[in-house]
């Protein structure tokens, strides 16, 4: 049975100018512990398409389904990781992580201490107290996917997750999210404009494309990464 569900999904935004059909029929089954990429052009609906599973938008019609229920609003089995990634700037590196728990309902005597084993998971130990400012983009991305790793989401939803940071540090990042997701058996929907990294990353690229936003094409993806 697949964990995502998403049938004949069809979505458009209101614009000054009218009415703008940014997807339509979409459909797309993702299996528990798959890891989907999704690529298109800019503005053929990958963002809109990724919120949606996260319940931040409503498709028009159709249905988005997660474990067999119909997506109707965020939720904690969903986690997202963004480009930009909006942490607290007056929260330290831990305190930023504990934030993520305490929304997931962990009490407060435990929340440091589990904040504190992700921060070692994601490679930032010595760090805990620096503010967001004092840290570099690959450290602040660290922070983003500890503090969604944290509360234990059976689903990753990252947009454009490394396209703010410079080549090298995205590609330790890229092995960093492999090594995790292997570990913690996640199920990842990724959107990029990448397509090396879809490839590098997923075991399936999904291939979107406008006018309006629909999926055009998928392949497979195995290449041995050991
Ligand atoms: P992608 O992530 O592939 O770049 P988006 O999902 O961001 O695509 O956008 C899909 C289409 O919907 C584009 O034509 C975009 O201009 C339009 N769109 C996205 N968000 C809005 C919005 N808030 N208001 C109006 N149009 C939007
Ligand atoms: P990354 O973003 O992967 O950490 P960088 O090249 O930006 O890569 O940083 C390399 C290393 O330099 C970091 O792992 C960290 O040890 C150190 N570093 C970077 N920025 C800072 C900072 N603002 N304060 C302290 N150490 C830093």
């Amino acid at each position: 049975m697949s964990q995502i569900s998403i049938a004949q999904v069809e979505k458009s935004y209101q614009t000054r100018h009218g009415s703008v059909l940014a997807l339509a029929d979409v459909n797309l089954s993702i299996a528990e512990g798959e890891f989907v990429s999704l690529v298109g052009p800019s503005g053929c609906g990958k963002s809109t398409l990724l919120y949606m599973v996260g319940g931040f938008l409503k498709p028009d019609s159709g249905r988005i389904e997660v474990d067999g229920k119909l997506v109707q609003k965020p939720g904690l089995d969903r986690g997202l990781v963004f480009q930009q990634y909006a942490l607290f700037p007056w929260l330290t590196v831990l305190q930023n992580i504990a934030y993520g728990l305490e929304a997931a309902g962990t009490p407060r005597k435990q929340r440091l201490a589990v904040a504190a084993e992700f921060v070692s998971m994601v490679g930032l130990k010595g760090f805990e107290h620096r503010y967001p400012r004092e840290l570099s983009g690959g450290m602040q991305q660290r922070v983003a996917l500890a503090r969604t790793l944290s509360y234990d989401p059976k689903i990753l939803l990252l947009d454009e997750p490394f396209g703010a940071l410079d080549s090298q540090t995205r590609e330790s990042m890229q092995d960093e999210l492999l090594r995790i997701c292997a570990s913690m058996r996640k199920t990842v929907l990724m959107v990029t404009h990448d397509v090396n990294e879809a490839v590098y990353l997923s075991k399936r690229v999904v291939v979107m494309s406008r006018r309006p936003g629909t999926i055009v094409d998928e392949f497979p993806v195995d290449i041995d990464r050991s």
